[in-house]
């Protein structure tokens, strides 16, 4: 019996099928759905109303670093590297774990708002980022950053082995632990090799930045003789199952590669395109078979964590670059940021409306002049929504926003203790 039903709206389900029903219900018991179809009158469990509005699975933002919400605006209109040695490194040097809680909290009342309804994260102070995530009631998956050109890259290495243990033996339903080496021109082959090691013996997936910028791929040819992917390849990274961040600059065979040991690639398309870094071959890749989700990356480099606004560029983007408006549609697009987003991330019940599924489920309001008259709501979400069209959030089977109010934490005190953390963290960076 369901404990609680969304009713009246119309579900959008994204299963193999890409079954909609209008009117249609929505169960949900102990955190997983139970039940998708028409209404049942007179049933019992709490109610919400979603009549008037889409109900379809949470949108899932599967590559960002949330508490770099600390940063936002802070350095903008850079190149990749000149940006992390000259701007962002230099002040993360200084952020203390309080920070990041609230840099982390920050991003996900954001994230809340916005129907985002899991996060795939890494940052340093992994601890206090998780703690941010799980007490916003979002669907925490964190990852310490690894980086292996460091004095201290052991005791780093130890200790992310330490919290991925942790969060394992934790067995919160909303906690999913990844290891996150930051990317090959950062992680050494024998350091890579010891987290493929870690990863691999405890069945954790590995979330990574892989072929970022053209320079990257130069220097892996300068170093290696090969390109990221064949690299990678080569040093058994993808034995283990990977979530890989960007994968903008591809050839062929790398794409081969990719479909072939079944990675989940995640293209950041806003941030790609503020850096100046290129544009990601999402037409390329779906051709070969592989599973795309959609991130926002940090928020110094995009500057939100709106996925809705990367529903939209993606299904775009490519039309314009092809000169092709048969590329990407609507539904695919979308479907990136849910099914997508979910396999990409290794989940087998995650990113639809399905029984026996996680119960991460939102609900936008389709009453806005800018959504009506409705004739096709696939087309309307991916090109006309808003992601303040979004009225309520569940996670888990949990409702963490219902009526735009989010429920699971004080916004105002949320917003003015990151204020207050941002502007510590600047004025000690000097
Ligand atoms: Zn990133």
């Amino acid at each position: 019996m369901s404990s609680l039903r969304i009713t009246g709206g119309t579900v959008l389900c994204f299963d193999e099928e890409r079954t909609i029903l209008p009117g249609g219900e929505v169960g949900i018991s102990d955190g997983r759905i139970d039940y998708v179809g028409p209404c049942r009158d007179g049933a019992a469990g709490e109610v919400i109303d979603a009549t008037g509005q889409a109900v379809m699975p949470g949108l899932i933002n599967a590559h960002t670093h949330v508490a770099m919400t600390l940063m936002r605006s802070y350095a903008d209109d850079m190149s990749l590297h000149a940006w992390l040695e000259q701007r962002i490194w230099p002040v993360e040097r200084h952020l203390l774990p309080s920070d990041v809680y609230w840099g982390t909290l920050l991003g996900c009342v954001e994230m809340i708002r916005a129907g985002v309804t899991t996060f795939n994260d890494m940052y340093w102070h992994a601890r206090e980022a998780t703690q941010a995530g799980l007490d916003s009631g979002l669907r925490t998956c964190p990852s310490g950053v690894l980086i292996g050109i460091v004095p201290d890259k052991q005791a780093m290495f130890e200790r992310a082995v330490e919290f991925a243990d942790e969060c394992i033996a934790r067995a919160h339903p909303r906690l999913h632990v990844r290891f996150g080496p930051h990317a090959p021109y950062t992680v050494p082959d024998d350091f890579m090799a010891q987290i493929i090691e870690a990863a691999g013996s405890r069945g954790v997936p590995i979330h990574t930045h892989l072929a970022e910028t053209e320079k990257e791929v130069a220097d892996c040819l300068a170093q290696h003789g090969e390109r990221v992917m064949e690299h990678m390849q080569r040093i058994g990274l993808f034995d283990v199952a990977v979530n890989a961040a960007h994968c903008v600059h591809l050839s062929p065979a790398e794409i081969a590669i990719l479909a072939e040991r079944g990675v989940g690639v995640v293209t950041n398309h806003s941030s790609n395109l503020k850096l100046g870094a290129g544009v990601a071959p999402i037409p390329e890749l779906l051709a070969a078979g592989v599973t795309i989700g959609l991130g926002t990356d940090g928020t110094a480099s995009n500057n939100n964590l709106d996925v809705l606004e990367e529903v939209r560029l993606v299904a775009l983007l490519h039309k314009g670059l092809r000169r092709d408006a048969t590329v990407i549609s609507a539904y695919e697009a979308l479907e990136m940021a849910t099914a997508g987003g979910a396999r990409a991330m290794g989940f087998d019940d995650l990113g639809r409306l399905k029984p026996g599924y996680r119960a991460d489920v939102i609900c936008l309001d389709l009453s806005a002049p800018h959504l009506c008259p409705g004739h096709n709501v696939i087309s309307d979400l991916a090109y006309a929504a808003q992601s303040s069209d979004v009225v309520t959030t569940i996670v888990q089977g949990e409702v963490v926003m219902r009526d735009r109010q989010v429920l699971s934490v004080d916004q105002a005190e949320v917003v003015a203790k990151a204020r207050e953390a941002a502007l510590g963290l600047v004025g000690r960076a000097g």
